[in-house]
């Protein structure tokens, strides 16, 4: 029998994950920028899956160099949310619609959501948003309907007039997974940079590279325990220093 190839094997890690109660799972995506060859794709799929916005990236890659020539190193750097276990994102909001998932995702209840700008800036990786209402065709002769059609966010179909003014960010594609489905970055990436699964099955891929040499938390210095995590980067500066 031919051997699983990495998509197959995450998509088995998640079916296991879904056949045990919720409170035992915990999400988790490790990013491998040796792999990231820059081509955005990822950022793209997530805009065709969540319909994000003019404005608002649930995921966006930086073009970044380090050091001085000759000594110069050229990479690309994925950021997205890191499901931070001590969320700051969490601490600021204050009616109650941005809280940690006992799956370790934290999400947003847009019904409750008023779009707080301090949920925004409370976040040190710069990947909350909030949704100012801008469309990519605004000013053209005609607003597409695609930027107004629903998703699928967080298990409920919605447009996007109920996000105008929201708080928005990378949720995994919980709705993608709890379907038995990888995240559409994941799913997307030429370059198989992106692993995803259940860090609580020790039989899982990611569990098994969360314990390799190389493993860099981003940010570790902001202490808010993020569990998306990055494979290569420990030999390069933090991303956030090169716009
Ligand atoms: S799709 Fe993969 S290779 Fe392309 S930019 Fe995103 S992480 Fe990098
Ligand atoms: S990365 Fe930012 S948006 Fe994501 S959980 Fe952490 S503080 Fe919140």
């Amino acid at each position: 029998m031919s051997e699983k190839s990495v998509l197959e094997q995450m998509r088995a890690d998640i079916e296991r994950a879904l056949a045990k109660p919720l409170e035992q799972r915990r999400w988790a995506m490790i990013v491998d920028i040796e792999k990231c060859v820059g081509c955005h794709g990822c950022t793209a799929a997530c805009k065709a899956e969540n319909k994000t916005p003019h404005g608002v990236d649930y995921r966006f890659v930086k073009d970044a160099e380090d050091g001085e020539y000759p000594d110069v190193k050229h990479y690309f750097m994925p950021n997205l949310c890191m499901q931070c276990d001590k969320a700051p994102c969490v601490e600021a909001c204050t009616d109650g619609s941005v809280t940690k998932g006992v799956d370790g995702v934290v999400r947003i209840d847009y019904a409750k959501n008023t779009g707080d700008p301090k949920v925004t800036a409370a976040c040190p990786y710069g990947v909350m948003s909030t949704d100012e209402g801008d469309y990519y065709t605004k000013g053209t002769p005609k607003l597409e309907p695609y930027e107004d059609a629903a998703t699928f966010e967080y298990g409920q179909e919605a447009g996007r007039k109920d996000k105008i003014g929201k708080n928005r960010k990378c949720h995994y594609c919980l709705h993608r997974i709890e379907a038995g489905m990888l995240p559409a970055c994941v799913s997307t990436c030429i370059g198989e940079a992106n692993y995803f699964g259940d860090l609580n099955d020790p039989e899982s891929l990611v569990a098994k590279l969360a314990g390799k040499k190389g493993i860099y938390i981003f940010g570790a210095d902001f202490g808010t325990d993020p569990i998306t995590r990055y494979l290569g980067a420990d030999e390069y500066h933090c991303a956030m220093c090169h716009e």
